[in-house]
Order: structure tokens, then C-alpha cells, then sequence
């Protein structure tokens, strides 16, 4: 064997990195500076450039970084986990694990914004909805929320839209809610003023006494698991009832697997229900991430939060799916949205509607029955001993009373290789599902001293009142794919109408769609990552919990703060948390009247939706002619509320895509008013290893790991959304009431679910670190500046590019702008948009943040070819609405307002001033690499008139 030298440097540098050196060379001429250091020296304002290298450890190649996981890896131990609340062992179907989890056709998609190029995850997202309303009984439900927890938050705020009670009305909570809702619950009201009161409500049977327990007030909602934590089954009708007729709305914390056997919670009264989707096959993951589910009864669907999967048609009368009802989102409605969420958990419940498809309603029945069967195996042989349980009608859930033995219990089962959850020293609790062996049931019983179970056949323990009578998911598609053969072609097919990053490049400006290295992605399925339970002892976590903290160390490092969290799972959680952390602050310097925050005109809709969440009051600060921050309105509007300032919420380099050079000033201009700095970290990718925030004037900001830091978007979501601060801000980041180690103990509460929230996705990010290195990440940045600044060169004869700083250089992306285009011509970006569809594209970031434009982002990972492809397909876009301006074609039958064109589209009768070929095969297009479109242009108002959120019937889909 002749002997391989090594290199001298990992190459995963330049495998992340698209452009080698030679395109690098001649993609600066096109732009017209002599080296890279000059492009940066000119784009970046020299007073934020950060002075030193970034201090992190070299890279390592892919063989060493996965060596150093397996490390962190082998210093967990995975016990068999019986903590339940809220987290079960689940059986992922491999060919669900493989085809979905692992396949980056579904995990480099980006949210759906563009449905023609989204229909097979769209169709995913409507199961995922079917299945969610018919578990339920409730008329229409989400497409995802973020966690179990922040769904019961988030039903708190609906309850308060939907109800007609006094301003001053509670919340009521009962205690058997999970103890991580009630706290994250009670993080989310404090700044609303909202007061929660957690009680027994078991035996409230009128308004009266539900009133009493509210300290005589009205109360606008109630909120109770079912089953309780405690894992009690309880009737809860006659609590419904006393709700309505006192005016408050009823939410039910349901967990999914019991449904398939009790009475769906509509039937006894509930008008919301809420929960976890993670044992329909989601691994635990230390915490997450899993998606949450909502839904409502008819009624409160146009004040739902979060996104909506719809069905509508499109051009050609053909059903289609899309987002339904967007108006009620942050970036239409800003701070009148229902919510802040953005990025929710697309994935994830992606897996949760397929493991249904899997297994479909007898499946998921025997699954139910099988689970409730070893919990009434293990009370039987408790009962047989003499111990007690709490609970006469329980599913999967015992909570045994062990008078001052709690501890020792708990020990015993952790020594039998079991972990239960202690609940006071006199209880303990434990869960069985799916995962749970006769060996188990058997250990956990050593380790009470009681006799073995025998298991029975899961008859339902409950009263007949409280067992399911109706059918569910009738829908052919949950009985249509019983073999694995039909479920991988099912799941092909999907895939085969989506366009994610293993076609081409998703350009989308604030987006950040960069590479998703497979190596990066390979450790989070191994077990020792994927199957901890989120409240697993720390001495079985010691791996994942380093890992968490290098990451935390490093981000520190990359931003110039002195502390983070990566608590929040998506960057709307980091920008609520960031907020609250300033409140907190102002508050323990006596100046909690400080609620104003200062917003720019052009920033994310996130942010106004997040500051009204944290109780600030939102103004707008306008926009100067150039893009920047109007500083003469910013001084006008600190004059008017400098008292109240509380916080300015700043995007940089700015959501113009331009590196702004006023952005020190500003900071002092806010820090003179006694105001706190959130710099909106989501274009950190055009900073890492050239500027830090919490150097250059920011005192908190929150990072997407899912753009800069290489986390796949799945389809819209998981999300890491770190929320990093400087030290005056550190006591108040998020903590945790089961994890003392979660945050500080002067923290604001949890806002999310699990203790550091999406936790089993940090190795992805962990990863690219490791294999980019200091050197390798700002490498990255500078390349991600280039492409930008390359595109907006090669387009800006063709196209007005809207903003540039002095030099006439962008940042890390570019506008470009439609308007004029549109005046003289009536094309619009939506025509633009639809068109790349037919050259093989996915649309840029289409009126955000300017209406009538369109917002590129490159990205580093994107070569010179692809840069290319792309610019080529804009310019010959710009070739035919020249036609279009010409007269030589009428608007309204051109190949821009047509298209997208699917092949049925052209197979039929054709009648317009193009050909099937202009259509189909435009300048540059491969035909052996051609993306068909599966639907033409969706109507979407149609749909929002015509709202229909569950799958739909199979005749609708003949003809
Ligand atoms: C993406 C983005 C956000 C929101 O992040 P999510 O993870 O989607 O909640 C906020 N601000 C800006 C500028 C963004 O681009």
C-alpha cells in the first residue's frame, strides 16, 4: 500500500466553502477589488471590525470531529426512562428514521412560503393537522407550535382573545399540568399582566366556585392535562361547563397515544387542545426538538398562532396546497400578530404525521392498548404488595405514594437500570409506552421489592363516559401504506415535488440556506444522544452537558457576550427571552416603567411580535432614503419617550442587506437614553470572525443556529434561537425548574419546554465549529460577502440593487428591486418568483423587507457555477419581461404570469405567444436535471375564502 500523505489542513474548509481559490480570484474582479481584504476593508466600517482572530481550537477533519462526538457520546448513559411528563420512549419506523430524518430532501427544505415547489411537505403538514384534529375532535388544527409548554402559553393568549370577560380576568391552571407549562406559563404572563392561579379543579362544577378559586374574579381560561401529570384520568365536563357559563374558554393538554382510546377532549367541552406530537415516533433528545400541536374548535381558527396548511386550487382549477390565513402572522401583522413563532417544527411533525400514516388508527390503537396494559401489569403487582397508587383510572402514568422513601426508590430503579421521577419525598412517578420491555417492567418492579407483572390485554381502566366511541383518521392515506414498499414510495413521492437544497440553491435573503454537512448531521440519531430524557440526573448527561456548554463557550467567543443560552427554540424565543432579560434589568435598577422599545421600519416581523409578548410598547423608527436607520427620527423618538425607552431592536448588518456605519452611534445614542441594545443576530453569518455584537455596542442578541450555524431548516423548522448577553444582563437569561443547571437561579423562568431546549440538534452546530475552526468560519463570512457582493454585481444592469453602503458594496445579501419593473410593465416579483420555478430555482425572499422586491442571500456554500445558474436564469428572466415592456407580449398571457408550468400544463391545447419549449426549457435550463413543478401558480385567497385544514376527500382530487 503506497503511503498517503495527509494534508496539511482539514479540507472540510473548502468543502463548505463553494468558490475555490480561482473562482474567489474571479469573482473579485467582476466585483472590482483587487483582494478579499480590500472587499471587507470597504464593506465593513472600520470601527467594528474586531481586532483579533477568533480564539477557538483548530479545525479537525470529519474522521476526528466524529471521534470527538463518540467521545462526548459514550459519557451519557442511556437508562431505560420511565420519567414521562411529557417524554416517551418511542419506536422511530426506520423507514421514517431513514427516508425523512436522514434525507436531505426533507431536511434542507425551507418553510413553504413558495407552495408550487412545496407540495409534498404540505401534504405531510395536512396529515399532520388531520391527525392532530381528529385525536382531538376539534375542527382545525396547526401545522406545529414549538413544544408542549409554549402550546399551553400560546392557548393562554388565544383564551384571552376569545373570551368576553372583565380586562382584569385569571387564568386558572390545574395542578396536574406539567410542572415545565405551568412555569413557562407563568414566564409568559407576568408581562401581560396576566395572573395565573394554579388549583386542584377536579371537583369544580359551577361558575361559582371556579370564580372563588379566582379570588372573585373573572377568569378567561382554564387549563388541564389529560391525563394529569400524575397520570390520572379525569372527567372533566362538569369543569367544562362551569367555564362556559362563566365566559372563560377551556384548553386541554391531551397526550396524542391516549386519545386513540379516551374521549376526545371536544366531546366533553374543551375549546382548544394542545400537546407534544414527540411519541408519534420522535426520539426524546434530551428536550427536543418535537413538535407541539394546537387545535380549535370552529370559531378561533383565524386567531390560531402559528402556521396553517390549507387546501386551495391553482391555475388550472387542480387542488393545491398552501399556507392558509397568513394574516394573522408576525410578518404581515408585526405587533398585532396572534404570535411571534416563525420557525416552527416542520420536521418533526413531519415524522409525527408519517409514523401515523405507518401505523394508521388500529396501529396506533394497539400501541395505546399494549402501553396501557403494562401500566395497569405494573399497579396491579404494586397494589399486590401493599403500595399505593394515586390514581384509580390512569393510562400510561402511576404515581405511587412511598411515605419518606422517595429517594431510595429512585435510587433503587436507576441501580435495576431504570429512571423514574421523584415528585416529593413521599411520591414518585413512572411512565410506560411503547419502548417498555417485560425486562423493564420486571426491573422497575425489583427495585419497589414487588412481584413481577403479568400483563393483561389493555382494556381501559376508565369509565365508559371517558372511552372513545368514534372512529378516526378515516382518511385513506392512514391505511393506504401498510407495507414498507408502499410507505417508501409514498415517502419518494412526497419528496419528489419538494425543492430543497439537493436540487439547487435556495437564495432566500435573512434565510441563510447554507450547507447542512452530512457529518454534521450524523450524531443525532445515535442513541446516546437521541434517547435521554430531558430530565435524565446530570451524572447520566455529562456528555451531552459538555457539549452544551463548549457550544456555549465558543458562541461567546464568535459574538463578543459573556453569556448564553441555548434554551430557546427558535429565534423568536431568543428575541422573547433577550426582552424579558431587559426588563428584568430595568427592574432591579427601579425602572420597570421603562416599556417602550424602538423598532426600525425594515426589521423581521418577529421582532415587533416580540417585544408586544415581553409588554413593551412598539415605535417605529423610519428609514432614511439610504436604508439606515433614520438617526434624526431615532433622535426624535428618544426625545419623546427617552423616560420610557426600554430597548431599540436592531437588525445587523441591517435587514437591507447593507453593513450600516451609523450602528456605533446609534448604540450610544440609545445607551445615553438609559436604553438596552438588541442586536437581531439572524445575519450573524455576515459577522463571524469579523465583528462582534457585544463588542461594537449590542448588550443582548439572539443567533439562529438553523442559518448561521448550519442546522437544517426541515421544511420550517426545528430552530435553535441562543439568546447571548453581556454580563449585566446574565442573571436574567432563562432557567429551569427541573434543571438547577439550566440558567441562573435570578432567571426570568423557562421559555421553552425542556431545560436547554432543542438539545439533541447542538451537535450539528458543535460540529461545524469543530470542522471550520476560527479560521474556517471567518473564511466562510468573508465568502458569504463575496457571493453577495458578486451577485449584485452581475445582476445590477439588469436589475436595480436597492441598497448599498458607501462603496457601493452589500453584506451578505442583496435587494433587488422590482418596482419600476412592475410599474412599467405590471410583472411582478410574484411572476419573477414563479418563473425561477421553471429555470430550477427557488424564489429569493420575495417583499421582505421591502415590498416589490426581492432579497438574495448566496450564501458561502454555493460555488461560482451555481452563482452563475442563477444569475443567468435573472437575466434571461429580465430578457422576457424586456418582451413583455416591449409590447411584444401582453402581460397577462405571458410565460412570467403563467408560469410555473407543470408537465400536464403543457400536454394540453396551447394557445399562447410562447412555445412549450420557451416554457418549459428556458435559456440554461438541463433537461435531464429539469424540476417539474407538480401544480401550477395557487390561488391563495381562494383557499383563506374556502379554509380547509384537514385532508381532503379523494374525489376531490379526480378529473
Ligand atoms: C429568521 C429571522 C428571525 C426569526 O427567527 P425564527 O427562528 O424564524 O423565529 C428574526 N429576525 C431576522 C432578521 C430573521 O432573519
Amino acid at each position: 500500500m503506497s503511503h498517503v500523505p495527509q494534508p496539511q489542513h482539514p479540507d472540510f474548509v473548502a468543502r463548505h466553502i463553494g468558490p475555490a481559490d480561482d473562482d474567489v480570484a474571479a469573482m473579485l474582479k467582476v466585483v472590482g477589488q483587487s483582494s478579499l481584504e480590500s472587499l471587507l476593508d470597504q464593506a465593513i466600517p472600520s470601527v467594528i471590525r474586531a481586532g483579533a482572530a477568533l480564539g477557538l481550537e483548530a479545525a479537525e477533519s470529519e474522521p476526528a470531529v466524529i471521534r470527538e462526538l463518540r467521545d462526548k457520546a459514550s459519557r451519557n448513559t442511556v437508562l431505560t426512562s420511565m420519567i414521562g411528563l411529557g417524554y416517551y420512549g418511542t419506536h422511530t419506523p426506520a423507514v421514517v428514521r431513514r427516508n425523512i430524518l436522514e434525507n436531505p430532501a426533507w431536511y434542507t427544505a425551507y418553510t413553504p412560503y413558495q407552495p408550487e415547489i412545496s407540495q409534498g411537505r404540505l401534504e405531510a403538514l395536512l396529515n399532520f393537522q388531520t391527525v392532530v384534529s381528529d385525536l382531538t375532535g376539534l375542527a382545525t388544527a396547526g401545522a406545529s407550535l414549538l413544544d408542549e409548554s409554549t402550546a399551553v402559553a400560546e392557548a393562554m393568549t388565544l383564551m384571552r382573545r376569545g373570551s368576553k370577560v372583565a380586562k382584569d380576568a385569571v387564568l386558572v391552571l390545574d395542578a396536574q399540568l406539567m410542572p415545565q407549562s405551568i412555569a413557562v406559563t407563568r414566564t409568559r404572563a407576568v408581562p401581560l399582566g396576566i395572573e395565573v392561579v394554579v388549583a386542584d379543579l377536579t371537583t369544580v362544577s359551577d361558575a361559582a366556585a371556579l370564580r372563588a378559586l379566582a379570588g372573585d374574579r373573572d377568569v378567561f381560561g382554564v387549563v388541564v392535562q389529560y391525563p394529569g401529570a400524575d397520570g390520572s384520568i379525569r372527567d372533566w365536563r362538569g369543569l367544562a361547563d362551569a367555564a362556559h357559563e362563566g365566559g372563560a374558554l377551556v384548553t386541554a393538554a391531551a397526550d396524542l397515544l391516549a386519545l386513540t382510546m379516551l374521549t376526545p377532549p371536544a366531546e366533553w367541552g374543551a375549546d382548544i387542545a394542545v400537546g407534544t406530537t414527540q411519541r408519534f415516533g420522535v426520539p426524546m433528545g434530551f428536550g427536543g426538538p418535537h413538535a407541539g400541536y394546537m387545535s380549535v374548535r370552529s370559531g378561533l381558527e383565524r386567531t390560531m398562532p402559528g402556521r396553517l396548511v390549507g387546501v386551495s386550487v391553482d391555475a388550472d382549477g387542480a387542488p393545491a396546497y398552501r399556507l392558509a390565513l397568513q394574516t394573522r402572522e408576525q410578518h404581515i401583522r408585526r405587533e398585532k400578530a396572534t404570535s411571534n413563532i416563525c420557525t416552527a417544527q416542520v420536521l418533526l411533525a413531519v415524522m409525527a404525521s408519517m409514523y401515523a400514516v405507518w401505523h394508521g388508527p388500529d396501529g396506533l390503537t394497539r400501541i395505546a392498548r399494549a402501553t396501557h396494559a403494562k401500566a395497569v401489569a405494573l399497579a396491579d403487582s404494586l397494589h399486590a404488595a401493599g403500595v399505593e397508587t394515586t390514581a384509580d383510572h390512569f393510562f400510561d402514568t402511576l404515581t405511587a405514594v412511598v411515605p419518606g422513601r422517595a429517594d431510595a426508590v429512585v435510587e433503587a430503579a436507576v441501580a435495576h437500570g431504570v429512571n423514574i421521577f421523584r415528585v416529593d419525598a413521599d411520591h414518585v412517578s413512572l411512565s410506560v409506552d411503547e419502548t417498555t420491555t417485560a425486562e423493564d417492567l420486571h426491573a422497575v418492579a425489583s427495585a419497589f421489592g414487588v412481584n413481577i407483572p403479568t400483563l393483561g390485554d389493555g382494556e381501559p381502566n376508565w369509565p365508559t363516559v371517558l372511552r372513545r366511541t368514534g372512529e378516526f383518521l378515516t382518511h385513506p392515506v392512514f391505511h393506504a401504506h401498510r407495507s414498507e414498499t408502499s410507505m417508501l414510495r409514498y415517502l419518494r413521492a412526497l419528496s419528489d415535488r419538494d425543492y430543497a437544497l439537493d436540487r439547487g440553491m435556495i437564495p432566500l435573503g435573512s434565510c441563510t440556506m447554507k450547507l447542512n454537512a452530512t457529518t454534521e448531521m450524523e450524531s443525532i440519531t445515535w442513541p446516546e444522544f437521541a434517547n435521554l430524557h430531558p430530565f435524565a440526573p446530570a451524572d447520566q448527561t455529562v456528555g451531552i452537558r459538555e457539549l452544551i456548554s463548549d457550544l456555549e463557550g465558543w458562541l461567546c467567543k464568535i459574538t463578543g457576550y459573556d453569556s448564553v443560552s441555548l434554551q430557546p427554540n427558535a429565534g423568536s424565543q431568543g428575541e422573547f427571552a433577550g426582552l424579558l432579560a431587559i426588563h428584568a434589568y430595568h427592574q432591579a435598577n427601579g425602572e420597570a416603567h421603562r416599556n417602550i422599545c424602538l423598532i426600525p421600519a425594515s426589521a423581521h416581523g418577529t421582532n415587533a411580535a416580540s417585544a408586544v409578548m415581553a409588554g413593551l410598547k412598539v415605535v417605529v423608527v423610519k428609514t432614511a432614503p439610504t436604508g439606515e436607520v433614520d438617526l434624526e427620527d431615532l433622535k426624535q423618538k428618544l426625545k419623546e419617550h427617552g423616560e420610557s425607552l426600554a430597548a431599540i431592536m436592531v437588525t445587523y448588518p441591517s435587514t437591507h442587506g447593507v453593513f450600516e456605519d451609523t450602528i456605533t452611534e446609534l448604540c450610544s445614542l440609545v445607551h445615553e437614553a438609559g436604553g438596552q441594545v438588541y442586536v437581531d443576530g439572524a445575519n450573524l453569518n455576515a459577522l463571524v470572525g469579523l465583528a462582534q455584537p457585544g463588542e461594537f455596542g449590542g448588550d443582548v442578541s439572539h443567533l439562529n443556529l438553523h442559518k448561521t450555524f448550519c442546522i437544517p431548516h426541515g421544511g420550517g423548522g426545528p430552530g435553535v434561537g441562543p439568546v447571548a448577553v453581556r454580563a449585566h444582563l446574565a442573571p436574567y437569561l432563562p432557567n429551569h425548574p427541573l434543571s438547577d443547571e439550566a440558567g441562573p437561579a435570578t432567571g426570568v423562568g423557562p421559555i421553552s419546554a425542556a431545560p436547554f431546549g432543542s438539545a439533541s440538534i447542538l451537535p450539528i452546530s458543535w460540529a461545524y465549529v469543530r470542522l471550520m475552526g476560527g479560521a474556517g468560519l471567518t473564511e466562510a463570512t468573508q465568502t458569504a460577502i463575496l457571493s453577495a457582493n458578486y451577485v449584485a454585481a452581475r445582476l445590477r444592469e439588469h436589475f436595480p440593487v436597492l441598497y448599498a453602503g458607501e462603496n457601493g458594496l452589500v453584506a451578505h445579501e442583496c435587494i433587488l428591486d422590482l418596482r419600476g419593473i412592475t410599474k412599467d410593465t405590471g410583472v411582478t416579483v410574484d411572476d419573477v418568483a414563479k418563473r425561477l420555478i421553471d429555470y430550477g430555482f427557488h424564489a429569493p425572499t420575495m417583499s421582505f423587507p421591502v415590498a416589490g422586491t426581492l432579497m438574495v442571500e448566496p450564501t458561502e456554500s454555493e460555488d461560482l457555477h451555481e452563482l452563475d445558474r442563477f444569475c443567468e436564469a435573472m437575466i434571461a428572466i429580465r430578457g422576457e419581461i424586456q418582451a413583455v415592456a416591449d409590447g411584444a407580449v401582453p402581460v397577462a398571457d405571458s410565460v412570467l404570469r403563467h408560469a410555473p408550468h407543470t408537465a400536464v400544463s403543457l400536454t394540453q391545447d396551447w394557445d399562447h405567444p410562447y412555445t412549450r419549449a420557451e416554457a418549459a426549457y428556458p435559456a440554461g435550463v438541463d433537461p435531464l436535471r429539469k424540476y417539474w413543478a407538480p401544480v401550477r401558480r395557487i390561488d391563495g385567497a381562494f383557499g383563506d375564502r374556502n379554509l380547509i385544514c384537514s385532508c381532503p376527500s379523494p374525489e376531490a382530487f379526480e378529473d
